[in-house]
């Protein structure tokens, strides 16, 4: 899966932007933007390890965290991956509980 990108272009004046925090051309600030993503990379991040560690529903409530913070691609998979589980009927086979 690909990192979050960040913005490329200024949503002012379209200069490139990059990974900067101040546009160079028009000066727009975005660094509380840029905080936002790394906070949102960070809690889906936080999200998988719930996952794994098999805290479904805190995963969710991460991952959904994570969203409403700054897209975030992985944050967004995982929260609608979570809430297709949660809505489909668990069925029990001689394995053991199948999802
Ligand atoms: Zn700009």
């Amino acid at each position: 899966m690909a990192a979050m990108e960040p913005a490329q272009r200024c949503p002012a004046c379209r200069a490139r932007l990059g990974t900067a925090a101040v546009c160079s051309r028009c000066g727009s600030d975005f660094s509380i933007a840029r905080r936002a993503e790394r906070q949102a990379r960070a809690l889906a991040g936080i999200a998988v390890q719930q996952l794994v560690l098999g805290q479904t529903e805190q995963a969710a409530a991460t991952a959904d965290a994570a969203c409403a913070l700054a897209h975030s691609p992985l944050a967004q998979a995982l929260s609608q991956m979570l809430r297709q589980r949660s809505s489909q009927p668990q069925r029990v086979t001689g394995s053991g509980l199948e999802i």
